[in-house]
């Protein structure tokens, strides 16, 4: 069952549909199941990557389209920041955590018999799904903005999706895709529920990489906040599952020039607050307007998590320090390890503490930008 989370009418999950009438996001009610013991003796060559979870997700694997996505390494590595885990999701098929959304959504739309999309993303969720399409032969049409970085561009086009660049900011191609949209099936992955239930694999995995136990915090990068959504409904569903006891801290980070989220709370709003939004080398997470914030505002509070903020200097100090440490990540991945240093500093983070910081995309994507500024 699909369910608004404005109005609360409900739609079956039989045919495709990407909103309610009043406009409103749709959720999935869902019961996920989990079995120690078939997890256990499950290897990834009878079920791979992120399908293993097979019992906790919406999409039977006979439908799956799958790339080879999840099972990324957690990766423990000490420095400057103290000890913590590193998720290296930036080790997925198209460089980037964007492809635990695509891969169930993208089978979702394919089970649906739906032969063309819109999607607008600010590169990575593009080039995602324009992966994801180009493998279930399914037609895409991907709006970016015009400054989008050159690799991300690249990869939507020579994966056969039909690229158009917008001038001006991410807002504005959010409104060019939704007017394009009238004829062509919105395939928003900041709407569609099945792309939440793909990333929330991220919070499986953790929570079997360190020994089926939760950690005490995960840090990740905000946007439009789907990673802090996955985490919440995955490890609420573990919860409910009574595979772990209590729900980690989700800390969910923006940069400084763009923060509705992190104003909103630092105001003791329930909704996303409007910004004069600046430019920032974080492009994956330059949102002005981001659509679930009230539930992403919700969910980081239930977990008694919080959002920070990161300054432009601090970003590029990180992605440096790490870079030294053998990891290649792009600017919108560093705010989360700009934040753990933070909250190290304050006190705000033991050294004891259990912290996963989620690395989100390669490097290699925003090579063009970076030797701007190194
Ligand atoms: C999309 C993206 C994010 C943020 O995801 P949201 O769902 O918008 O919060 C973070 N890092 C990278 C590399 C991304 O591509
Ligand atoms: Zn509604």
């Amino acid at each position: 069952m699909l369910i608004c989370e404005h109005c609360a009418v409900s739609y079956t999950t039989e045919t495709p549909r990407w909103r309610c009438d009043c406009g409103g996001t749709l959720r999935l009610e869902f019961s996920a199941r989990f079995d120690l013991a078939v997890l256990r003796e499950r290897t990834p060559s009878m079920l791979p990557g992120l399908w293993r979870y097979a019992e906790a997700l919406p999409v039977p694997v006979a439908d799956a389209i799958s790339l080879g996505e999840g099972l990324t390494p957690l990766l423990p590595l000490a420095g400057p920041w103290g000890n913590a885990h590193f998720k290296l999701d930036f080790m997925m098929p198209t460089g980037s955590f964007k492809d635990r959304g695509s891969a169930l959504m993208i089978s979702q739309l394919k089970r649906w018999g739906v032969t063309e999309i819109i999607e607008d993303s600010s590169g990575n969720a593009g080039a995602s799904i324009a992966a994801y399409c180009a493998r279930a032969g399914i037609k895409a049409h991907v709006f970016v903005p015009a400054q989008t970085s050159a690799g991300k561009a690249m990869q939507i086009a020579l994966y056969g999706a039909r690229l158009a660049k917008i001038a001006g900011t991410r807002e504005d191609t959010s409104a060019a895709a939704l007017d394009a949209a009238q004829n062509i099936f919105y395939a928003s992955h900041n709407r569609s529920p099945y792309f939440i239930h793909g990333v929330k694999t991220l919070a499986f995995e953790l929570w079997e990489q360190l020994g089926f136990r939760a950690p005490d915090a995960v840090i990740v990068p905000a946007g439009n906040g789907s990673l802090v959504l996955g985490c919440h409904i995955g490890f609420s569903e573990l919860r409910n599952a009574d595979m772990i006891a209590r729900l980690p801290r989700i800390i969910a980070v923006q940069a400084a020039r763009c923060a509705p989220l992190a104003r909103a709370w630092q105001q003791w709003m329930n909704d996303p607050v409007p910004v004069n939004k600046g430019d920032t080398i974080a492009e994956g997470i330059a949102t002005a307007v981001p659509i679930r914030g009230r539930a992403v505002l919700a969910a980081v509070r239930e977990t008694n998590g919080l959002f920070v903020t990161v300054e432009e200097h601090e970003i590029l100090e990180r992605l440096k320090a790490v870079a030294l440490a053998g990891l290649y990540i792009e600017p919108t991945s560093a705010v989360a390890l700009a934040a753990l240093t933070k909250l190290r500093a304050q006190g705000e983070l033991g050294a004891d503490d259990t912290v996963v910081v989620e690395l989100t995309g390669s490097g290699l994507k925003a090579t063009d930008k970076l030797v701007k500024v190194f």
